[in-house]
């Protein structure tokens, strides 16, 4: 399945859309077809790349997915585990987990619903009525990622107000001549300004930063730690860009860890648990997207802060990555522990794929799909066996961490604002629970980092504030929710 993922391409035919073939060859995922869905405005072609991807990785491992189910399950009945699915929750080492992301997703749905509605409004204003059901669920090929898990890169069909500045920064960092490297030497000096490691010499040797163009590589983006000395490396094909400007943080997040925990017993070298390791470098991007990091670093000439226009395009933006990702990455593992327990059948597979992404994204398949696809397949993380719902814990603690760091700073203004670099007391903190590794429960981890023992929503709302207030008067009289 693995194999299938990385090799997938979606190609042309003679002719495509009609017109004959030119700018077509055969895309891959990476970059290819994530630009395609980034950045088309054009529905067919959307739904071209859509299908095109499911159809080259999604069907193919139909047959092969149940064969998968079983043999991870005959692993983790022989570790003591009931399936596969109990043997991942095991790492967060807590009875009531399941509550309790279930009710951090309750406590946030009311804010998804407002972004849904009013995203959804404006796609039917784009795209027209015939594309987009006012009352319905949102057509998955439209929101500007293959998966529709993140829906940034529609920000310019959603944007609050026009022409007041939505921070992204892509423009700027091509016009100064960035390049990969430079975008890592910068998150280095994030870590470092706030006194925690410096990437060792053997990182900047041998980790992978650009595509080599002389072999085919898997893109996706990881990093690794070889348990030797200092040896931690990041694998990626970075574009200059904004979002990969994130992701070097985010790898860097994990490289981080791996440094500051390396002293401990080789068992708790990890997170303390795996949504811990996810939220580190995310964490650091919180105060790298603000305006007055960005200007720091050159890249922002004016200060965004006093506008409330700006602010508001601003949080529209984060919405859209962070918070909208929430009920993605919640579905994708409730559908897996239900294909490991049993619950559903391989005939059922795609189907219950299907409603929880309803019930819970809000989001439909633009066309009818049979019970031989297999959409759950074209999501990297099912292909290759990689337990998701560290995500959904990451995009949630983030911000507890990030409100616990600013706080350590002193910050007075409001979360969104905050930017912690340079502050050595919020590198303490920070450090302080990062060298902890796995050594204790997760719950002391989060407890010296933010005084808190459970996982909380309250910072995450407290961030996008602002924004709430302001979906609640634009959609008021219009409809919320799907039928
Ligand atoms: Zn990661």
């Amino acid at each position: 399945m693995r194999r299938i993922y990385h090799n997938g391409k979606v190609c042309a035919g003679r002719t495509f859309l009609g017109r004959p073939r030119t700018r077509h060859r055969c895309l891959q995922i990476e970059p290819d077809l994530t630009d395609l869905m980034a950045m088309s405005r054009d529905a067919n072609e959307l739904l071209w790349a859509w299908k095109g991807w499911r159809d080259a990785v999604g069907r193919p491992m139909r047959d092969l997915y149940p064969i998968y189910v079983n043999l991870s399950n005959v692993a983790a009945v022989n570790k003591g585990f009931s399936n596969e699915g109990e043997s991942w929750l095991h790492r967060y080492e807590d009875p009531d987990f399941i509550d309790d992301i279930d009710y951090l997703w309750e406590s946030i749905k009311p804010l998804y619903l407002q972004v849904h509605a009013y995203v959804r409004r404006r796609l039917v204003d784009y795209y027209g009525s015939d594309v987009v059901d006012l009352h319905g669920p949102i057509p998955a090929h439209l929101l500007g990622n293959m998966w529709a898990q993140e829906w940034n890169n529609i920000y310019d069909i959603v944007e609050p107000y026009p022409g007041h500045g939505a921070i992204d920064v892509t423009n700027e960092m091509k016009d100064l001549g960035w390049t990969a490297e430079n975008m890592f030497t910068v998150a280095n000096q994030f870590f470092t300004s706030l006194g925690l490691e410096s990437m060792p010499r053997s990182f900047w040797a041998k980790s992978m930063m650009v595509k080599p163009r002389n072999r085919e590589v898997s893109c996706h983006g990881s990093s690794l730690d070889f348990y030797k000395n200092k040896d931690v490396r990041i694998k990626m094909c970075t574009e200059v860009n904004m979002q990969d400007l994130f992701t070097v943080h985010h790898e860097m997040g994990h490289c981080q860890y791996y440094l500051q925990y390396r002293n401990q017993h080789a068992l708790f070298r990890d997170g303390a648990n795996p949504g811990f390791h996810e939220a580190v470098g995310d964490t650091v991007s919180l105060s790298v997207i603000t305006p007055s990091y960005l200007n720091r670093i050159g890249l922002l000439q004016q200060s965004l802060s006093n506008h409330t226009e700006s602010n508001i395009n601003f949080l529209m933006k984060l919405a859209l990555f962070k918070l909208v990702f929430l009920p993605y990455g919640l579905l994708v593992d409730k559908w897996r522990w239900q294909a490991f327990k049993g619950e559903i059948q391989p005939n059922d597979y795609n189907q219950a794929w299907w409603n929880l992404r309803k019930q819970y994204q809000g989001i439909q398949a633009p066309i009818p799909r049979s019970p031989h696809d297999f959409d759950p397949g074209a999501k990297f993380h099912v292909a290759t066996g990689t337990p998701y719902v560290r995500y959904f814990v990451s995009f949630v603690i983030q911000f507890q961490f990030h409100k616990a760091l600013c706080d350590a700073k002193g910050e007075q203004g409001p979360l969104h604002l905050c930017n912690i670099y340079n502050s050595k007391e919020a590198g303490r903190k920070f450090r302080s629970m990062l060298k902890m590794g796995a050594s204790k429960p997760w719950h002391d981890a989060m407890e010296v980092m933010t005084g808190q023992r459970k996982m909380d929503a309250k910072p995450l709302l407290e961030y996008i504030q602002p924004l709430t207030e302001w979906l609640r008067n634009e959609n008021q009289g219009k409809f919320v929710g799907w039928t």
